[in-house]
């Protein structure tokens, strides 16, 4: 049985599914099989983005479904190569005739890439396509507080949310703070540590005592700390079952033993300081 999905108010007004479905790593050719099935499932968010390379796979998916478009929140990213005024507006085009929507509900700068110093220009492109009424909310990806700090003292406009690296191994405590002053909301990306983090031995205790599988304990840890989560599969049945998640809870020793997962060096993938790609 399905059930619906908890939604998380976010600082423009809008909501957004407070679990979704990724597609990073899904073959263009999976890609509307895997939302069909999410959709299916209960699910009524897909993550993308123009680097994915599965846009139109995402956009068939959610066509043939049977699901109604305004039902469904779908984000996509602009890639780091696009950023700048012209080429963001430009890259938003392609991204869209891609998907084959009017309207887009969250787009999101990739990562911040320092180094280039393009991200607040980017980002006035953001607003401009925002106040066009093409795109509902705008945010960002992999942003540190000195990136979102300088984009709120630039242009004024406050992202709704940050899509970083998270997950029981690298709890991004201090950004997870940062985002609550603000009334940012924390996206989690990579939420089973890409998988490796189902072999855990006290993960999979914590399951064994639910009766539940280690990844829906993982998925749950994310609901239970405010994250808006984002699992991805391409198999049915465990894109099913990430979704299940809403029938139990976790207590005050799972969340401590999970809270001790944390590891300084827990991150898995490019640190957005020094990422420039
Ligand atoms: P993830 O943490 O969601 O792990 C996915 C992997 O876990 C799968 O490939 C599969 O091997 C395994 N898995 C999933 N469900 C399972 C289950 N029920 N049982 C056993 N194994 C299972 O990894 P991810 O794909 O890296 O992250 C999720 C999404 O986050 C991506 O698809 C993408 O949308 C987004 N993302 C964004 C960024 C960014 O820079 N903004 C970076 C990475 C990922």
């Amino acid at each position: 049985m399905t059930q619906q999905h908890p939604s998380l108010a976010l600082n423009d007004g809008r909501s957004i599914p407070q679990l979704g479905l990724g597609v990073w790593r899904t073959p263009a050719d999976a890609t509307a099989q895997a939302v069909k099935a999410a959709l299916a499932a209960g699910y009524r968010h897909i993550d993308t983005a123009a680097i994915y390379g599965n846009e139109a796979g995402v956009g068939e998916g959610l066509r043939t479904s049977g699901v109604a478009r305004e039902e469904v929140f779908i984000t996509t990213k602009l890639w780091n190569a696009e950023q700048g005024l012209d080429s963001t507006l430009r890259a938003f085009d392609a991204s869209m005739q891609l998907l084959g929507l009017d309207v887009l509900d969250l787009y999101l700068i990739h990562w911040p890439n320092p180094s280039r110093d393009l991200y607040v220009d980017t980002w006035r492109a953001f607003v401009r396509l925002q106040s066009e009424g093409r795109v509902r909310s705008i945010g960002v990806s992999n942003f540190e507080p000195e990136h979102i700090d300088r984009l709120v003292q630039e242009t004024g406009a406050k992202p709704v949310l940050n899509q970083i690296e998270l997950h029981p191994r690298f709890q991004q405590r201090r950004l997870r703070e940062y985002h609550a002053a603000n009334g940012i909301a924390t996206q989690a990306w990579s939420p089973l540590g890409q998988g490796q983090l189902l072999e855990d031995a006290g993960i999979e205790a914590i399951a064994a005592r639910h009766g539940k599988t280690p990844a829906q304990v993982v998925v749950r840890w994310h609901i239970e700390v405010g994250n808006v989560v984002i699992p991805k599969s391409v198999n049915p049945g465990r894109i099913a079952e990430n979704a299940d998640v809403f029938d139990f809870a976790l207590d005050a020793q799972d969340m401590a033993a999970i809270a001790q997962l944390d590891q300084a060096e827990g991150r898995i993938g490019p640190n957005p300081l020094t990422a420039a790609f």
